[in-house]
């Protein structure tokens, strides 16, 4: 269910507090982007599914996928007087990134509405939320010494922060998978979206595993950097110091710039404590 949807329910105060929070940060996230022209790259988006579905007339398309890349720069959150948006990005991104997918959710769905109404693709009526896949890209954070993840100095920051080091290993690209699809072969007609999983659900209505659209998984590539600061390769015998190296997971689209061993970069990103393996996710990767 979408934040949206739990706009209408009325539950106790610390529920009703929380929701309407969420929900201030969506419209905060939404005027930003009217007023910066993003909300065009939605659209966009938007109509490349439409048209990509009524073009094919395929039904299975209608659970396909919708990528909406999202280039976020500092100083474009300044410019258009959006600071307290730009501390929840800077403070809480994962807060942040709830707010803006819910947010967009909301504005394909009426689209697709409209669409399902006017242009004849009937079938398409709904989308669920797990169909959208955000691309973001953050750039442009101040090189301020109280943003800077280093964990050499034990420097944890828990939000958006920049570090900077030498690549010293790099894994082969991997593959996770963003979006499969399901179906029950009991003539129950459900289907289901899984994001992160291959795992067969269970069908709600009967209660069987469901089984996979097999071609229709979509997946994403990613490589794993360790990555060393720059001083520990040319001091490398600091007494009473050891320097530990930071796993950096950095998905294709946060990067133009090659991935070499031995060569510096500066990344942006924050570093993930609820998963373990606990790894810095990039939302920019440049070189230094
Ligand atoms: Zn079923």
């Amino acid at each position: 269910m979408s934040m949206i949807d739990d706009v209408t329910f009325i539950g106790n105060d610390k529920d009703c507090t929380h929701i309407s929070q969420s929900f201030r940060d969506q419209k905060q996230f939404e005027s930003f982007i009217r007023r910066n022209q993003l909300i065009k790259i939605i659209e966009g988006a938007t109509e490349n599914f439409v048209k990509k579905y009524r073009e094919s007339q395929k039904p299975e398309l209608a659970l396909g996928p919708l990528f909406v890349p999202l280039r976020l720069e500092y100083s474009e959150f300044i410019k258009n007087d959006a600071i307290e948006l730009l501390h929840l990005a800077v403070e809480e991104p994962l807060q942040f990134f709830d707010a803006a997918k819910y947010c967009i959710y909301g504005l394909v769905r009426e689209r697709i509405k409209l669409a399902a109404s006017t242009e004849g693709c009937g079938a398409l009526k709904v989308i669920d939320i797990d169909q959208i896949h955000l691309q973001v890209r953050f750039t442009g954070l101040p090189l301020q010494k109280d943003l800077n993840f280093a964990p050499f100095k034990n420097n944890w920051l828990p939000g958006l922060s920049w570090t900077t080091g030498i690549i010293s290993a790099i894994s082969e690209p991997q593959f996770a998978i963003l979006q499969s699809i399901w179906y029950c072969s009991t003539g129950c007609n459900r289907n289901k979206i899984n994001t992160d999983s291959i795992n067969a659900p269970i069908c709600y209505t009967c209660g069987r595993y469901m089984n996979e659209y097999a071609k229709l998984r979509i997946t994403e590539k990613y490589h794993l950097l360790r990555i060393l600061p720059a001083y520990s390769l040319e001091n490398p015998r600091v007494t009473d110091k050891i320097f530990r190296s930071l796993t950096i997971h950095v998905r294709e689209h946060v990067h133009d710039c090659e991935l070499r061993l031995g060569k510096s970069y500066l990344i942006t990103g924050y570093y993930d404590y609820t998963h373990t393996g606990q790894i810095f996710q990039a939302w920019s990767v440049m070189t230094h």
